[in-house]
């Protein structure tokens, strides 16, 4: 990774990344003066960072439009082959402005309990006819912003710390869901290091204290960390993230219907090869314990992106692990399914990845061949994996063009 400087100070981004709050009060004062940092991903021009804060933390974020002028291979060059989608209006539930998301979900972040005892939840105000995003969109739209559904070829493994401050600069300083700011009720789990415990512990712990139960209105949150444990407990199934001991206690329905909602993702806690990451919608049900309202949960590979199964999971590894640059589009509006798989960027032009995980299944197979006859049309090269009839060790894969 790049370096990076800022307050007469010249480190590589992965350590801000990995120890944000080390740099705090260096970030803070280069926030005020000259009002950025600098990447050095380029050796004749150093490029603007934007320093943006949040909760008591800092992090970097590349300048608005100006990705193109990064290096390839640095962390803020953003080049999208899937784009932002079709013309954003102001109906649309996540709007990304010039200072950060705005996000309506369809799950409200306050419950009230009715004079007439009935329920009723509130915290959805902006626009009668504003669509509402559910939490998997709302994830998903977190990973696609951060930039993080790319890789760069880099030899270092890409953990939590930097996924983290990465979400943070994807997501903006200015940023609200259903209208209240997201730094009052999203908490992204810190990357739990023993140096930083306090600082860590302190901004989680407040978080906490802001989810309140007091019987006539709940005020909720959002957690997003990884799934750790999803396990049985003396009252049902709870769920544990890997950054904190904190357990999210689930009910039996809602445990089934996420079991079945998101199977890939539940089947693949606890194995070495993949991650699951969750966006959790809890309330306070005592003073002591939490309890999950909603939640959604994503697939992903070893150094977070997105999959959508185990065989692309395995591709993606293994991708990394050669080093190579790539995309990993993430499929969330319709015409969405033409999509590929993944893309090689450091073939030229771009190979498509395909990895066939469901052959012999009727629409499987007519979407497949509708795909190979995009490709062939518009002359992309594509390499295909079939996962029954070779074993992933088998495909052959381009070698890439350039190593800058
Ligand atoms: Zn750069």
């Amino acid at each position: 990774m790049f370096d990076v400087s800022f307050s007469g100070k010249r480190v590589s981004l992965a350590e801000v990344q990995e120890h944000p709050a080390r740099f705090a009060s260096r970030l803070e004062r280069a926030k005020v003066t000259p009002g950025f940092a600098l990447c050095h991903c380029r050796t004749d021009t150093p490029r603007k960072l934007v320093i943006r804060r949040y909760g008591s933390l800092f992090h970097l974020a590349g300048w608005p439009d100006d990705g193109v002028h990064h290096a390839e291979r640095c962390d803020f060059h953003k080049k999208g082959v899937s784009g932002a989608g079709p013309n954003p209006d102001s109906r649309d539930a996540i709007i990304a402005g010039p200072n950060g998301m705005n996000v309506r979900l369809d799950v409200s972040l306050v419950h009230q309990e009715t004079a007439s005892g009935r329920n009723r939840t509130t915290g959805v105000s902006t626009g009668a006819s504003r669509r509402a995003a559910p939490l998997l969109a709302f994830l998903q739209t977190l990973w696609t912003s951060a930039g993080l559904t790319f890789w760069f070829g880099t030899s270092k493994p890409q953990g939590w710390g930097s996924v983290n401050a990465e979400l943070f600069a994807g997501l903006g300083d200015a940023a609200t869901v259903n209208g209240s700011p997201a730094q009052d009720v999203l908490h992204v789990m810190r990357r739990f290091e023993q140096h930083d415990r306090d600082a860590i512990n302190a901004e989680f712990d407040a978080f906490r204290t802001r989810i309140v139960n007091d019987e006539k209105v709940s005020r909720r949150g959002l957690v997003l960390g990884e799934l750790a444990e999803f396990a049985d407990t003396e009252f049902g199934k709870a769920i544990t993230l890997r950054q904190h001991p904190q357990r999210y206690h689930v009910s039996t329905a809602l445990a089934d219907h996420a079991e079945k909602k998101y199977r890939r993702a539940f089947r693949a806690i606890g194995k070495p090869n993949a991650r699951v990451i969750a966006l959790l919608l809890v309330e306070r049900l005592t003073h002591r314990h939490l309890r999950i309202v909603d939640l959604a949960a994503m697939l992903c590979s070893l150094v977070f992106l997105p999959c959508d199964s185990m065989y692309e999971v395995a591709m993606a590894n293994r991708l990394v692990a050669e080093r190579r640059r790539f995309e990993k589009p993430i499929r969330m509006a319709e015409g969405d399914e033409m999509l590929p798989d993944f893309v090689l960027l450091d073939t030229h032009p771009a190979t498509h990845v395909e990895v066939y995980g469901m052959n012999g299944v009727a629409s499987y197979e007519r979407r497949k061949a509708e795909k190979q006859g995009q490709r062939l049309s518009r002359g992309i090269p594509a390499v295909e994996w079939n996962v029954d009839r070779e074993e992933l060790k088998q495909v052959l894969l381009p070698s890439p063009v350039t190593r800058t």
